[in-house]
């Protein structure tokens, strides 16, 4: 199983630290049928890529997550035989149909071309539920965040990716990946530099600090995958990160990079 990072940063726009990297938002794409988040870093794919995709997994209805979902169904629903299955909780599910698909800011693709085959279909998903497609299982993990949100493990059978998704202080999300078996790459946010930690309590996101109260006392057997850096604050995120957890293999995670898990 390979886990391609279409995008992985904090807002659009690359900076001079990010040296190369395209900086789309939030998008990993397993092997090429199943996507993760549907932030702007999608926009690299071709119609081929994107008609391929049979399965969208969202950790929450931010817009950095979403913002090529609706854009990608509508791309590519001639091309498809079948509607586009969106996992995620009914919470995140109810915001989109209320806020996204309801004739108003895009068609209600749940129904259109026709309600007996939609572009789209739903299919809520709770924090702990497993989806096993063609071998690869994906697992929702728990998530805190300022609207309902979650991780995602993905599991090839033999190897394991954990994924924070959007997350402040998670000690159960870090109790869960440490008993995932075979686990290979943990990709956890942080959004913010330890000088902004009111606005990353406001905001629901992790700064160094706060990961470093987490891991205390945990030891973890696989690097961590830094993502979701607000491009202006990434190389002084990573070396607060890299004095707060010394030891730990710690890098960002770049826009372009495959991992084989
Ligand atoms: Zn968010
Ligand atoms: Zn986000």
């Amino acid at each position: 199983m390979n886990v391609r990072v279409l995008g992985c940063s904090g807002a659009i726009g690359s900076s001079a630290d990010a040296a190369g990297d395209p900086g789309g938002t939030t998008a990993l794409l397993v092997d090429d049928d199943i996507l993760i988040d549907a932030g702007t870093g999608v926009a690299v794919l071709d119609d081929d890529a994107l008609a391929r995709i049979d399965h969208v997994f969202l950790t929450h209805s931010h817009l950095d997550h979403i913002a090529y979902l609706p854009l990608m169904i509508d791309a590519v629903g001639d091309a498809r035989g079948a509607p586009l299955t969106v996992h995620a909780s009914r919470a995140t599910l109810d915001i989109l149909q209320a806020h996204i698909f309801n004739n108003l800011i895009w068609p209600d693709f749940t129904r259109i071309p026709s309600p007996e085959a939609p572009g789209v279909r739903f299919e809520a998903l709770e924090v702990g539920e497993s989806w096993t497609l063609n071998g690869r299982t994906v697992t929702a993990l728990p998530a805190q965040h300022a609207v309902p949100s979650m991780g995602f493990a993905v599991s090839s059978g033999d190897a394991c990716l954990a994924f924070s998704g959007d997350t402040t202080t998670n000690p159960e999300f870090w109790a869960l990946v440490c008993a995932l078996p075979g686990l290979r790459h943990v990709i956890v946010e942080t959004a913010f530099p330890d000088a902004q930690i009111v606005t990353a309590h406001a905001a629901h996101h992790y700064c160094p600090r706060l990961i470093a109260e987490d891991l205390r006392g945990i030891e973890l057997k696989a690097e961590l995958l830094i993502s979701h850096l607000k491009p202006p604050h990434g190389a002084q995120i990573l070396e607060e990160l890299r004095a707060a957890l010394p030891g730990v293999p710690l890098r960002a995670l770049r826009g372009g990079e495959v991992l084989e898990v």
